[in-house]
């Protein structure tokens, strides 16, 4: 397949004159979901009422379009479900991954991680007591921390800062053969580089659908488990979905036939139908046509920014392998930078202290975008456009 990126981003409904550079953070909204889900909304919900469940196929939703996400990540069909969020998400196959190695205590991370993963590691270490304990270290430090009292490693594949890309085959190999489960969060690779969790050896991954992958404010998580350990792995958020026979009602729970156990409670309709119509587009898209089209973007962006506003430091790998699909520059005035450029249409985000973050997504953005953004930032910097107090107020979501 050659991917027409072209035909991509004229699937999107994006406001005219806008540079879009946060589908990192909020994919925008593709034109199909919005038919899709008003489509759900009234002849499914509207007319079918509760039969929906069946005629519309909405309790086969998590498992179906997991398929469709299987092919985006590397992972076999049939060991991929959507549901909950993704800090829910990192609880689950955590909580599953330190069972499998249950004569071990600490799970070994790294400073760079989503505060949320880390959050949640913390969690269940209290829950568990027993001695569990986090352990985080520098992300370059990582593979030499792996040793034999870990028990899982867990990791984001991409930093959600820097956009440095972690070696997911390398760490889980080496996890592996200190007798350690790699969990990973595919947050910032879902959709953006070429993962790849069934060839890398992931025990469990986990990631976002509303970032790259499109599927709208809230949208659910997804989870894969290895299929080695599929029939194996005793779930901690034992809802009624997940149960062998949801509608038998049994008093004892008895887990589901493989993936199916890692859903928990009602899925999410509405927003899984915006999700499944987001995914038409990717339908159409090769992975290795959006790995090579990112570096591109990133490459492009980097180059023009360097040249043009010396101030600014660059926070991303330079490296291929080492980096993800977002660029980040360090700024101490980063915040009111970001601002200058959103009162420009030039849409970023800021990530404390003083990160500038733009993420590039090949299904809607191209050269053009990336030239005009630099274009932007080039004029705010030389012209110390975002010296002013309205740039410097922080909203709630930066
Ligand atoms: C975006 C992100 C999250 C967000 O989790 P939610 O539960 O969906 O809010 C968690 N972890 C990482 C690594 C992320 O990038």
């Amino acid at each position: 397949m050659t991917t027409d990126f072209t035909q991509t981003r004229a699937q999107f409904d994006l406001p005219d004159g806008l540079i879009y550079l946060d589908g990192n953070s909020l994919g925008p909204l593709p034109r199909a979901a919005a038919q899709r889900v008003d489509r759900t909304i009234r002849e499914e919900w509207g007319k079918m009422l509760i039969t929906g469940w069946n005629k519309a196929g909405w309790m086969d939703l998590p498992t179906r379009i997991g398929d469709r996400i299987a092919r985006l990540i590397g992972a076999q069909p049939g060991h991929v479900v959507l549901g909950d969020t993704l800090s829910i998400k990192v609880y689950q196959a955590l909580a599953s991954a330190v069972d499998m190695a249950p004569t071990r205590r600490v799970i070994l991370s790294d400073t760079g991680n989503f505060p949320s993963d880390l959050y949640m590691a913390e969690g269940l270490c209290r829950t568990l007591g027993n001695g569990y304990e986090l352990r985080t270290v520098a992300p370059e430090d990582v593979a030499d921390a792996i040793d034999d009292t870990v028990a899982v490693l867990l990791l984001t594949e991409v930093d959600y800062r820097t956009g440095r890309r972690h070696d997911l085959p390398a760490l889980t190999e080496k996890a592996h053969a200190h007798g350690a489960l790699a969990v990973w969060d595919l947050a910032h690779s879902a959709g953006a580089t070429d993962v790849k969790v069934a060839e890398g050896g992931a025990d469990f991954a986990v990631g976002c659908t509303y970032k790259y992958l499109n599927s709208g404010p809230g949208g659910p998580a997804f989870i894969y488990v290895a299929p080695r350990h599929a029939a194996t792995t005793r779930p901690a958020l034992s809802g009624w979905l997940g149960h062998e026979a949801p509608f038998a009602f049994d008093l004892d729970y008895r887990p589901g036939a493989g993936i199916e156990r890692m859903r928990v409670g009602t899925p999410p309709v509405l927003q899984l139908a915006a999700l499944d119509a987001a995914l038409d587009i990717w339908d159409t898209v090769d992975i290795a046509d959006l790995r090579a089209r990112s570096l591109e973007l990133t490459d492009a962006f980097i180059a023009g920014v360097e040249a043009r506003c010396p101030s600014l430091t660059l926070a991303t790998p330079r490296e291929h392998a080492q980096r993800g699909s977002q660029v980040s520059f360090r700024h101490p005035e980063g915040y009111a930078i970001m601002q200058a450029l959103v009162a420009r249409g030039v849409i970023g985000d800021f990530r404390a202290p003083d990160v500038i973050r733009f993420g590039f997504t090949p299904l809607f953005i191209g050269l053009d975008e990336v030239e005009g953004a630099v274009a932007t930032l080039a004029e705010i910097m030389a012209t110390d456009a975002w010296d002013r107090p309205e740039y410097k107020t922080r909203a709630k979501v930066t």
